[in-house]
């Protein structure tokens, strides 16, 4: 049983947090918001006062953050640097997708100073964070890759390395932007589809055992009534928000440009998630990005 501080307990932090209750780690965790912590201590955590208590006397501390200015935020530039707080030997885990830029430098800040902070951002929604299915994507040595794996396996299935600080967000922002650009796609087919007369059901069965198949069919489907269980059928409620999609779109862009990459397909999908945002969808699920194809 490992000591655990916890930071960030929102839509995703909150089931991973308990996920670690559950395996039987002590974990002391701390939100901006009370409900949040609550939902944490009905599940044996115990409450911190504030993210320094959170950070103090733990073998590990895992943060799970909106963005980048966030992170950095907590562990060097805010009033309480968690980095001035937290034991030798303690290995944060930021679980946040933010810019990979900053990964790398709040990891070297760390390293200067003998504090190993490593990426380690998650794909797998609400749904695998609850069922502790997700994937994780870690940016970090050999040597603190085994050291977070155990902790890690107890929140998902499948973690991956996928090399040095900072590799873990770079290969969460081609994920999704890929995730984005199958969704947009998959919007695009289904409403045109219905729009010539077939029934989403029948026209996503087709398109799933044929040659346009993916994980936006498969598990995720954009159409209300075609799936159960799923955001579209949830008034787009809950979910992944088209806000952090947008945000997730902003990274890969900038990597994009940094290493001179065309990713026209995914500055279209960033188009068109931005216009839906524009539109005031930013709270609701990604997935509703169907509606900017019906409302034309
Ligand atoms: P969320 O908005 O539900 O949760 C963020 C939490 O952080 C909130 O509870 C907020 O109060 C807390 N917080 C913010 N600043 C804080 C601070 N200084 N101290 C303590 N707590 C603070 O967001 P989420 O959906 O849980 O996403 C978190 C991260 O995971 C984001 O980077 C997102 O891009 C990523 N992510 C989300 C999903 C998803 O499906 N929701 C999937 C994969 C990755």
């Amino acid at each position: 049983m490992a000591t655990i501080g916890f930071i960030g307990l929102g839509n995703m932090g909150g089931p991973m947090a308990i996920n670690l209750v559950k395996a039987g780690h002590s974990v002391k965790a701390f939100d901006l918001s009370q409900d949040a912590i609550a939902k944490v201590v009905a599940e044996g955590g115990q409450a911190a006062a504030t993210a320094a208590e959170a950070a103090t006397d733990v073998e590990f501390l895992v943060t799970m953050l909106p963005a980048g200015k966030h992170v950095e935020g907590l562990m060097v530039t805010g009033e309480t640097p968690l980095f001035d707080v937290v034991a030798d030997g303690t290995l944060i885990i930021d679980s946040s997708t933010i810019d990979a830029d900053t990964a790398k430098r709040v990891a070297a800040t760390g390293a200067d100073r003998g504090i190993s902070f490593i990426d380690a951002p998650v794909s797998g929604g609400v749904g695998g964070a609850v069922a502790g299915t997700l994937a994780f994507m870690v940016g970090a040595s050999d040597e603190q890759f085994a050291k977070a794996k155990p902790i890690l396996d107890c929140m998902g299935k499948n973690i991956f390395h996928a090399g040095d600080n900072g590799a873990g967000q770079v290969a969460k922002a081609c994920n999704n932007m890929l995730l984005a650009i199958l969704m947009t796609g998959t919007s695009e087919a289904l409403n045109m589809g219905v729009k010539n007369g077939l029934d989403p059901a029948v026209l996503s069965e087709i398109m799933k055992q044929s040659s346009g198949n993916n994980w936006s069919l498969q598990v995720y489907n954009p159409f209300p009534g075609v799936m159960e269980g799923v955001p579209s059928s949830n008034d787009y409620q809950g979910g992944f928000q088209v806000d952090l999609m947008f945000k997730d779109l902003g990274l890969a862009m900038e990597l994009s440009q940094q290493s001179a990459s065309p990713t026209p397909m995914g500055s279209q999908a960033r188009a068109l998630f931005n216009l839906h945002k524009a539109n005031g969808n930013g709270g609701l699920d990604f997935s509703s990005v169907l509606r900017l194809y019906q409302d034309q």
